[in-house]
């Protein structure tokens, strides 16, 4: 496919003006790397697995050509809406934020989507369905429960999207799928997305789809190194203090604090507030009022610091995220990686802190050997903690913050207008790394200020 040069724009993707105009309005100037790569496949009819994380444009990858495909093959005028497009989601606020860009994207061609998930009553979903719907957006659970109970016709699917397909695996949701698979007609067009490929993963997409085409265009560590990533060594029961500490002192427009636990969430939450420090929590155990409410107040820029466990935090959007906190490391290298995908959101930089312990050191171990990025450490705060860091196996030690390359300014691929939203500040030092350090291709971030540690 020949790549599209970046003064074309949207326009040699094959898009209808309705949606150029529509892109346009959201201030898209430039298609990010998977949409030119998905868009034109998609309007081929070919069925395609895509390899993206969000916050690379996959959601108006699949949209705008599914959009576009439905629009010039209308309902019948006076017949009821059928559901013609169904798009899986693992969670419900990702499905809330599919719907959103379906809104946002379909202005002006007459499509009706509605959003489906568990959690909530089933009243107004089952209203919605009544009324037709030409594209839904389902959480596998509830759909198979309207599906039982006879609300949920999926014998007119033309157009099949299994979104974030790998977070569906660890969260068990694959034996839903395999169930809602025979539910829909053979003759369809099917898109699969995930931002890591495991085996099973690559199994499931041989099982639905037909000769797909393969879009790899954002490998984890290419995202990874535009999010400038330090580490801070400190004891366990020391990490309340340094949250405090790093909240109070660093220029952070919007942050997501990551805990492993729900209770762990909750904790942080409490003793933020002694601290004097406002935040609020998402993570299962919430109701999905208490669970929309902070994520309004945090997309509003009213709340400063949203507190996530990773299930919750899965595909969230917000534009304004200029840091994430690993305040806890997770136990799965793949989950660091979807955590920093919540700042340097498509083409924006951003910073991640995480604090280790010295429990947790075979965690940071593994998300270096997945990243391919050795994380810096920053020891400038009052709660230093040496016996966490690990043993510099036979390199000169651990680079640190000094030792930071000076990153060059990068274009931003997505072409949003507006700034980046770092915070900046003066003064890091720069300097080689040591030769054992681990970043890829020299980083590449818009130069900025040190913003970690104690000043
Ligand atoms: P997604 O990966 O679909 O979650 O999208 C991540 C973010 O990128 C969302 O805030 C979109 O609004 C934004 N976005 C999508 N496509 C573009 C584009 N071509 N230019 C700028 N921003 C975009």
């Amino acid at each position: 496919m020949r790549p599209v040069p970046a003064e074309d724009g949207f326009a040699p993707l094959g898009l209808i003006p309705t949606l150029l105009q529509n892109v346009a309005a959201e201030g898209y100037t430039q298609p990010t790397p998977i949409q030119t790569a998905t868009i034109p496949l998609l309007l081929a009819r070919r069925d395609v697995v895509g390899c993206a994380q969000t916050g690379t444009g996959k959601t108006a990858a699949f949209a705008l050509p599914v959009l576009q495909l439905m629009h010039s093959r209308p309902n019948e005028p006076k017949a009821p809406r059928k559901i013609r497009a169904l798009v899986l989601s693992p969670t419900r606020e990702l499905a809330a934020q599919i719907g959103a860009s379906f809104q946002v994207y379909g202005k002006g061609l007459n499509l009706r989507h509605d959003v489906i998930f568990g959690g909530v009553g089933q009243g107004r979903q089952v209203d919605a369905l009544r009324n037709g719907l030409d594209i839904l957006v389902a959480t596998t659970g509830r759909l198979l429960d309207l599906h039982q109970q006879g609300y949920v016709d999926l014998r007119h699917v033309e157009f099949f999207v299994l979104d974030e397909a790998d977070r569906m695996l660890d969260m068990g949701f694959i034996h839903d799928i395999r169930r809602i698979l025979p539910l829909l007609p053979k003759q369809r067009q099917s898109l699969l997305f995930s931002a890591t490929m495991p085996p099973a993963i690559a199994e499931l997409a041989r099982s639905f789809l037909v000769d797909p085409a393969k879009v790899e265009v954002t490998p984890p560590a290419t995202t990874v190194e535009r999010i400038d990533q330090d580490v801070m060594f400190v004891e366990k029961s020391d990490k309340p203090k340094l949250l405090a500490h790093v909240l109070r002192n660093v220029p952070i427009e919007q942050v997501i604090v990551f805990s492993r636990t729900k209770h762990g969430a909750n904790r942080l939450v409490k003793s933020l507030e002694q601290a004097g420090i406002e935040s609020a929590a998402i993570h299962g155990n919430k109701s999905q009022n208490a669970r929309e409410a902070a994520l309004g107040a945090f997309r509003a820029g009213k709340l400063k610091v949203l507190v996530a466990t990773d299930v919750a935090s899965r595909g969230l959007d917000v534009d304004g995220v200029s840091h994430v906190i690993n305040y806890d490391l997770p136990n799965e290298p793949e989950s660091y990686v979807h955590r920093i995908g919540r700042t340097g959101r498509a083409g924006r930089s951003g910073k991640a802190i995480s604090f280790c312990d010295r429990e947790e050191i075979a965690y940071l171990l593994d998300i270096e050997r997945l990243t391919g990025v050795e994380l810096i450490t920053d020891d400038e705060h009052p709660w230093h903690c040496e016996a966490a860091v690990p043993p510099p196996p036979g390199s000169p030690g651990r680079p640190s913050a000094s030792q930071r390359p000076q990153h060059k300014p990068q274009g931003r691929p997505g072409g949003r207008p507006g700034g980046g939203g770092r915070p900046s500040g003066g003064g890091r030092p720069s300097g080689g790394r040591p030769s054992g350090g681990g970043r890829p291709g020299g980083g590449g971030r818009p130069g900025g200020g040190r913003s970690g540690g104690g000043r």
